[in-house]
């Protein structure tokens, strides 16, 4: 039971991979700090659970960062997991189209050169358009981005003023942009995109694809580990329900179960919606306009025999996005792989059955040597609202204005320059940690 009268340097309303980064960096620094978490587990929307029909433990969605996530990769150090993390140098990526399969990123070639050598190698395009592939990729690599305004607002138009054609985007563009923003590429903003693109594959970090070798939630065990050996907590299955103010300051949270909080400063860390409801229950005015979500469905299929070989493979122009092969990643005996789908409008609101035959029939036509009666067990994950969209306009509503200076909030949707990922829920974190410690 937690007391009333305990007062916390600072409180974190939520535990997901930015209120950890927030109360493992305060923690370091010796501060007392409390962080409650709703639900059973911490980890927010990259956590795993067991579905109740196979048994298994599996993941809400494939995670996956690239070498320029770097204040992740802090994390995950400060956190000793990053052992838990595989990289794959130069990306390396498996395309499947019309039967054929073809690499982007080389095997041997480091770095960009091995980009532009497997793009020379590249058999989904013909010279042309591998010609104004190489042209637009040149011309992100010299935009000073961040300070351009691009004429552009919808990354369709931007596309096609650069004279990509649908094969081009089906090949290429696709299957970067779409899993990357969980979004339509017509219309993600030009600038969100681009620096997609330019934070990938010209960025000072090494390049590399990173996927976890393991589930997600043990990615976050060692953190509580690491906070029972100071004076720092974690609460879950604590829900908070509103904040108490007095004056210019905030003082308070109550929980749902009537317990009062007292601390110095607090950090509200939870998605821009539920932050947004926590000040509206409070009777709290604020200043801020909502971002839009977008869903991405994982199906999970085990089979009695090996579908892919490789660690993932991305599809272009079948329904099928990108294929995880979990058991090779996880380093395990079945062989169990995710389909993952990003931008799933299409299908977020089909039934689980309906999801699996669709999807299991497309496997079938991409790797013709399975069979349906080859498949053992399965499992549909719907994240209706798995990532915020970078559409009209979205770095306007990433704040929430309050009258607090003691009130910080950190979330993958503030303003990190970032989309909806791990990075950016670390960077802000970490930022907020920062502002209180100075
Ligand atoms: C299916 C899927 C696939 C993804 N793939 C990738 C990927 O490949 N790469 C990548 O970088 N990112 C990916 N993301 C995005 C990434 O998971 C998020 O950007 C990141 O986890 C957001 O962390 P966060 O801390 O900002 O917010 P959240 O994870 O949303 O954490 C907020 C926490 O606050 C808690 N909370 C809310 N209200 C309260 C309350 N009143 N009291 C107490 N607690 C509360 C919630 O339970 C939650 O745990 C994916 C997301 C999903 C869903």
């Amino acid at each position: 039971m937690i007391k009333n009268s305990k007062k916390y340097d600072v409180v974190i309303v939520g535990g997901g991979i930015s209120g950890l980064s927030s109360l493992i960096t305060l923690n370091n620094k010796g501060l007392k700090v409390l962080l409650l978490e709703k639900s059973a587990f911490l980890g927010g929307r990259a956590f795993s659970f067991e579905d109740q029909n196979t048994g298994e433990i599996v993941d809400n969605g494939q995670h996956v960062i690239v070498g320029a996530c770097k204040e992740f990769v802090n994390l995950i150090k400060d956190i000793d997991s990053e052992n838990k993390i595989i990289k794959v140098n130069n990306f390396q990526v498996p395309v499947i189209y019309e039967g054929e399969t073809s690499y982007l990123g080389s095997k041997y070639f480091k770095s960009i050169f091995g980009l532009f050598i497997s793009l020379a190698r590249y058999k989904h395009l013909n010279l042309i358009e591998k010609y104004y592939l190489l042209i637009a990729l040149i011309k992100i690599k010299f935009t000073d981005i961040d300070n351009s305004n691009f004429k552009e607002k919808n990354f369709g138009v931007w596309l096609n003023n650069n004279k990509q054609n649908s094969k081009s985007i089906k090949c290429f563009w696709e299957l970067i942009i779409k899993p990357a923003l969980n979004d339509n590429l017509e219309i993600v903003e030009t600038n969100v995109a681009l620096s997609v693109i330019k934070r990938s594959f010209f960025g000072k970090e090494q390049l590399y694809l990173g996927l976890p070798k393991t589930n997600l939630s043990s990615l976050w065990a060692p953190i509580e580990k690491i906070i029972e050996k100071g004076s720092s907590r974690i609460f879950k299955k604590t829900n908070v329900e509103s904040l108490i103010s007095s004056k210019e300051k905030l003082v308070g949270i109550k929980l749902s179960n009537g317990d009062i909080i007292r601390a110095k400063n607090f950090i509200i860390s939870t998605s821009q919606s539920a932050a947004i409801k926590l000040l509206s229950d409070s009777n709290i005015n604020i200043n801020s306009t909502p971002l839009e979500t977008s869903p991405i469905i994982g199906i999970h299929f085990w089979f009695k025999k090996s579908v892919i070989k490789e660690r993932y493979i991305a599809s272009a122009g079948s329904k099928i996005q990108w294929v995880f092969n979990v058991s090779k990643n996880h380093n395990k005996k079945d062989n169990h792989i995710v389909i993952s789908q990003s931008a799933a409008w299409e299908w977020i609101d089909k039934d689980k059955s309906y999801i699996k035959k669709l999807f299991l029939d497309e496997l079938i036509s991409l790797f013709p040597h399975i069979k349906v009666s080859d498949l053992e067990k399965y499992c549909v994950v719907k994240q209706p609202n798995a990532t915020f969209r970078c559409i009209d306009n979205s770095s306007n509503k990433r704040n929430i204005d309050t009258p607090f200076n003691n009130l910080f909030f950190a979330g993958d949707w503030t303003n990190t320059s970032w989309p909806s990922t791990m990075e950016s829920a670390v960077i802000s974190g970490r930022k907020v940690a920062k502002l209180i410690t100075d």
